[in-house]
């Protein structure tokens, strides 16, 4: 079966390697793909295609779809899915019939709008926090919210932010402050023509990953990320600096929970609010004292969770993607490897604001016992170049989370490019 995969990141390198290794995946092409994943060999014969176009340009990917005969398309980040790709596909007679791995758009706002998922979570009695959502003609009625709760306030922009959208305040002036900022000075553009205000919960943070056929799901390892930029989880969020699997603080009771109490209602809630759902759902999630709460909803996996959710996943990933499609997900066993995983990520110096690119990026073919995958890399005159703030990411086995970051570092330090930087303390407070 020839597949395509929507993306460019390291969640999209992952997915490459994970789907190269099976036998039937004939041909894979990746838009607009990296640096990895044009260096991908297939275990059926024959390299990885990078194909110039980008996961929201949908009469292109139609176009290149229909000409090599694509039957299966992974959609790796969030925008096409909000934007609809699912729907596109499902509405076009010529492309009905191709397996789209990521949720229509209505069931995407489970990710486009936090008020749709605040409001999902209440209909279905998953645990979250307390919340109220106000737009700029109930500023006041949001002052009167805030002055109710305790601090730290937490405000969140409706709709997408590319993951800036949340602010977490301490003083209460300031908060209804920067509530106006968003609410009648688009802080944050369209995203914050409303507000969600919530609860603030305090625990440690963990993430979950769900793919389902709109009925069956299987649950995959669970992973930790670690998203600011400095050591000590301090300084400026970024997409994600390094995550480990599993989570060592999960044991067997508290997974039962996250099971009993959030997956098992957040799929049959799908249902019953018949939101079609072929996909993976990444469920952001906060253990607090010994009991978790949703903090988010993702419509795709995460990244860098993916680094090391799929390393640890040993099914056939083209298998479960034909489930998915089917329905016929319960009929899949996961087998998962029982070592731990563990992956760092070198980025761009300046990270995650101004940055330059276009630095040679070299020693990754140096790398033989962690797997390398690139995330803002590119193929410049036959070398690879940075192209983002996130780079490289270097996954390791190990039989616990300590002995696989150790090969992480090790590795880490036979890669070089100008003003690399990488945190030396994932794992830190495990
Ligand atoms: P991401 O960048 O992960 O997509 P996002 O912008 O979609 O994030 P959230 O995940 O909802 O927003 O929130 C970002 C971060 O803010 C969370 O990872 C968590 O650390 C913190 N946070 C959000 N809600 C709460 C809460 N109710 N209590 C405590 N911390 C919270």
């Amino acid at each position: 079966m020839n597949i395509l995969i929507l993306g460019s990141g390291g969640r999209e390198h992952t997915f490459a390697w994970k789907i190269a290794q099976s036998k039937k995946a004939e041909r894979l092409f990746v838009a607009p793909g990296n640096a990895g994943t044009a260096g991908t060999e297939l275990a059926s014969g024959g390299m990885v295609t990078n194909v110039a176009i980008t996961a929201t340009d949908f009469d292109a990917i139609k176009e290149l779809v229909l000409r090599e005969n694509i039957e299966m398309v992974v959609v790796g980040p969030e925008d096409p899915l909000v934007k609809g790709v699912h729907d596109y596909f499902l509405n076009d007679p010529e492309l009905s019939d191709v397996a789209v791995i990521g949720p229509q758009k209505q069931a995407a706002q489970l990710e486009g709008s936090k008020e749709f998922a605040k409001e999902f979570m209440t209909r279905h009695s998953i645990p979250t926090a307390a919340y109220e959502s106000f737009t700029k003609e109930q500023l006041e009625e949001g002052y009167a919210f805030l002055e109710k709760l305790n601090p730290p306030y937490v405000l969140k922009a409706d709709g997408l932010a590319a993951g800036k959208g949340v602010l977490i305040l301490n003083d209460l002036e300031e908060a209804k402050e920067e509530l106006k900022n968003m609410l009648v000075e688009a802080k944050f553009g369209n995203a914050s023509a409303k507000v969600v205000i919530e609860e603030f919960l305090s625990g440690i943070e963990l993430s979950c990953f769900v793919v389902t056929d709109g009925k069956n799901y299987l649950t995959l390892p669970m992973a930790k990320d670690y998203k600011r930029i400095g050591e000590g989880d301090t300084g400026l969020n970024t997409g994600g600096m390094g995550a480990v699997s599993p989570v060592p603080f999960v044991d067997g009771d508290f997974v039962r929970k996250i099971e009993e109490r959030i997956v098992k209602p957040t799929v049959s809630g799908l249902q019953k609010d018949e939101l079609p759902y072929k996909g993976f759902i990444f469920i952001g999630l906060i253990k607090v004292g010994n009991a978790p709460y949703v903090i988010e909803y993702n419509v795709r996996m995460g990244d860098p969770e993916t680094e090391v959710v799929f390393p640890r996943v040993k099914t056939d990933l083209v298998d479960i993607f034909k489930a998915v499609k089917s329905g016929t997900l319960d009929s899949i066993e996961l087998d998962i490897d029982e070592r731990a995983a563990t992956t760092v990520m070198a980025v761009s110096g300046g990270y995650p604001e101004a940055y330059e690119k276009g630095k040679e990026v070299t020693g990754t073919d140096t790398i033989k016992d962690s797997l390398v995958f690139h995330a803002g890399t590119v193929l410049k005159d036959g070398s690879t170049v940075t192209n983002g703030g996130r780079v490289i990411a270097v996954t390791s086995y190990g039989k616990d989370f300590k002995e696989a970051l150790q090969r992480s570092y090790q590795n880490m330090g036979k890669l070089r490019f100008d003003k690399m930087y990488y945190r030396k303390d994932i794992g830190f407070d495990l």
